[in-house]
């Protein structure tokens, strides 16, 4: 491998655990942790599922209290966050579970944050900003998408600005994540596709960026493999749960190449959109990645990890140039769009044209454009957006 002369620090700070009805161990293996007053934290949308109960039974059976806050809602804000940190404290909990999509876990790590380190969301943008430990976390995730489940960071929304803060602190990971295929049956097929894509799209800008090392490129591309393969399976037949249990592996696994390699320009481009003109995470990156693949193509190295990732997905054979592999990647991309459902193009997403040069200026400033193989200027950004414009190929295989 050609990058292996690189240094690289790879940390799994998080156990995982994966099988159908692993939900039911949540009460042991916080035991295990040294719980013994746990607050939940969930959605109504999950309470409705039945999950939450499951997990509480659990919980219980173990011996352990329970508070529960279900009033995540998504891109979690700061108020989200101080509404769950007055449950926890009046609770005195010590061990926080999150179970949900992306959001129920944000806001759990969030709670964790104000609750140990004390101050404000806004105290933690960045990274390392939490000088006390933080209390045991463990994740259960109910969607396969954000990777939340094995990252470090809190993506919290400034309720005053509107701003997605990253908020980055080892500390904050969970301890453990609890991958059960079964809690992912209850997504409505709009989320199923657009949380598919996201982790789709975490695969393919972790496997190009920056920070890409041989081992977090590793889980790149296995993640890519599991995800292309199962997303059309999932979306065909939902109830499939060994395809599935394949999507929530890749996304975890996704989840564990951002941990260590980042992200890109995909994601700069669609923050703004997601602000904006309230487009959904998944959808808003999903409709940016065909043309940020192809604007990428143009770095040598980039095009060659494009290659591997394509290969590795038998969407490309071995040896395949470059160019080719790069064209069925992108096409690839948009095939797995079309079959999400996803419009067609931004002016279908209700995206205005005349936006674009504000847009293209919030995408520049965002954190994750830094790590693009290519640099991405504002200019650059006004060309992507222009080709996501464009209706991208109807072709569905
Ligand atoms: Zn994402």
């Amino acid at each position: 491998m050609r990058r292996l002369q690189i240094p690289c620090s790879l940390s799994t700070r998080t156990r995982l655990i994966f099988g159908v009805n692993s939900v039911d161990r949540v009460g042991e293996l916080a035991r295990e942790l040294g719980a013994k007053k746990v607050l939940l934290v969930t959605d109504p949308g999950i309470v409705a599922a039945g999950h939450a109960e499951r997990a509480q039974r659990s919980l219980k059976a173990a011996g352990l209290q329970i508070a529960v806050f279900d009033r995540a809602r998504e891109n979690p804000t700061t108020k989200c966050v101080e509404d769950c940190l007055a449950v926890a404290t009046a609770a005195a909990i010590d061990t926080i579970i999150g179970l949900g999509g992306g959001s129920s876990m944000d806001t759990a790590k969030g709670c964790n944050f104000l609750l140990t380190n004390g101050g404000r969301m806004q105290d933690y943008w960045g990274v390392g900003k939490a000088a006390r430990p933080m209390l045991p976390l463990i994740a259960l995730p109910t969607t396969a998408g954000t990777g939340s489940e094995c990252q470090s960071a809190a993506l919290i929304v400034d309720e005053a600005t509107h701003q997605k803060m990253a908020c980055l602190d080892p500390k904050a990971a969970a301890r453990i994540a609890i991958l059960d295929p079964g809690l992912t049956l209850s997504q409505p097929q709009g989320v199923t596709a657009c949380t598919g894509i996201d982790a789709i799209a975490h695969a393919v800008e972790t496997a190009v960026s920056k920070k890409r090392n041989p081992v977090s490129a590793m889980y790149s591309r296995e993640a890519f493999k599991l995800c292309v393969t199962s997303f059309p399976e999932v979306l065909l037949a939902p109830a499939n749960l060994e395809a599935r249990g394949r999507m929530l592996l890749g996304a975890a696994l996704s989840g564990l190449a951002i941990e260590n390699s980042m992200l890109g320009a995909a994601h700069a481009a669609a923050n703004p959109l997601t602000v904006h003109y309230g487009i959904v995470h998944g959808q808003a990156v999903g409709m940016m990645l065909p043309s940020v693949v192809r604007f990428n193509g143009a770095d040598p190295a980039a095009r060659q990890a494009y290659a591997q990732l394509s290969s590795g997905a038998q969407i490309a054979a071995h040896g395949h140039e470059p160019d080719g592999a790069l064209n069925a990647l992108a096409g690839r991309l948009e095939v797995l769009l079309n079959l999400a459902g996803m419009p067609p193009s931004l002016a279908e997403s209700g995206v205005e044209r005349a936006g674009i040069p504000a847009l293209a200026e919030e995408a520049a400033r965002q954190w994750t454009a830094a790590f693009n193989p290519r640099p991405v200027s504002k200019d650059d950004f006004v060309k992507l957006y222009e080709a996501a414009f464009e209706p991208r190929s109807s072709t569905v295989l």
